[in-house]
């Protein structure tokens, strides 16, 4: 369960057919909502959207922290990417695999899924869906509640733990019947698709996800680079040195959090942004990069402003004049 509309509804037709069911949500660490609820976005939800539509339609809902394995899924996909950096095919494979293991613990008969057929180009076609059954070792097990009556009969339907006539035949890439159907069934605490609830799908996150991709030994890449790729405008000064300037309050106080890891920086006598020096400052990158955050506070017209650059305990004070655009925009990631 994502916390999306097609898993609650996959889930509320299968209760509504009779079935004991129980939900998975995998925490990957580049879901868009968590993200929002980690940096302390005051108009996001702090729950998960997962927990609040499980609440909503009173389905048991386990958080499944794979975000470890996960990444390293990411960084070598068997099956490529998609537009961007998202792995879709390896990434639906190893959900299902780890729905598999748990369906085996607990002795379920079944997992199901919110898959639509033709929803989404890259994994929800009908020879991809076929695929990844296979491919799973789930032939038989592995239902899609939402286009079930499109599909071959399962093992599920088949020995009538299912009735195939509660199921549906949706297909493509509407949302119409689906919204209709979350009316009938009174959900209403769904994540919305606009804006995308994937990171990976993102152009701009992918981008700077391959420049640290470059940058880094894979081994050295934690959760926090990964966290940290969704903040901020980032800047690349060289193959070791990186800053992220915050956007907002929000965003400034996130990046604050690494005071103790990196060195941070922020404008002394003037509102504005702060920024987080991540790798080793030479003795040229000081100043380029206390101009920069010169250029991003309100003291932006003044001939300099001084900066204040802090690290744990350890601190230094510069008198910079703020950065030209043209500098600006040769570092951008
Ligand atoms: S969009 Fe993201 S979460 Fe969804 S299948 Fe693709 S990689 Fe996985």
């Amino acid at each position: 369960m994502s916390g999306g509309l097609d898993s609650a509804l996959a889930c509320k037709v299968l209760m509504e057919a009779g079935a004991d069911v129980v939900c998975l949500h995998f925490f990957t660490g580049f879901c868009v909502t968590g993200h929002h609820s980690r940096v302390g976005r005051e108009d996001k939800p702090i729950s998960n959207d997962a927990l609040q539509v499980a609440a909503e339609i009173g389905v048991p809902i386990e958080l499944v922290d794979i975000s470890k394995e996960y990444l390293s899924i990411v960084l070598h996909p068997k099956h490529g990417y998609g537009a961007n950096m998202n792995p879709c095919i390896d990434c639906r494979e190893f959900m299902l695999l780890k729905a598999k293991d748990h369906m085996e613990q607990v002795g379920a008969d079944f997992v199901f899924t919110g898959e639509v057929i033709g929803q989404r180009p890259m994994s929800q076609t009908r020879s991809m869906l076929d695929a990844i059954e296979r491919r799973t070792g789930l032939q038989g097990r592995l239902l899609r509640p939402l286009s079930a009556k499109l599909l071959p009969p399962t093992i599920v339907e088949r020995e009538k733990l299912i009735d195939r006539e509660k199921l549906l035949d949706l297909q493509g890439r509407s949302r119409k019947h689906q919204l209709a159907l979350a009316e009938r069934f009174g959900i209403t605490r769904f994540m919305q698709p606009a804006g995308g609830c994937c990171f990976l799908t993102d152009e701009a996150y992918s981008r700077k996800f391959r420049d640290v991709i470059l940058h880094k030994d894979e081994d050295a890449i934690s959760m926090d680079d990964v966290y940290l790729l969704g903040v901020g405008r980032h800047f690349r000064l060289s193959p070791a040195l990186k800053v992220i300037i915050g956007r907002d309050e929000v965003e400034n106080n996130f990046l604050s959090r690494y005071n103790q890891e990196y060195w941070c920086a922020r404008a002394r006598s003037y509102p504005g942004p702060t920024a987080l020096v991540m790798g080793e400052i030479d003795e040229d990158s000081w100043e380029k990069i206390g101009a920069m955050v010169a250029r991003y506070c309100d003291g932006k017209e003044q001939p300099s402003v001084e900066v204040e650059f802090s690290h744990g305990n350890d601190s230094r004070v510069l008198t910079v004049s703020p950065a030209p655009d043209e500098l600006l925009g040769s570092f951008r990631i």
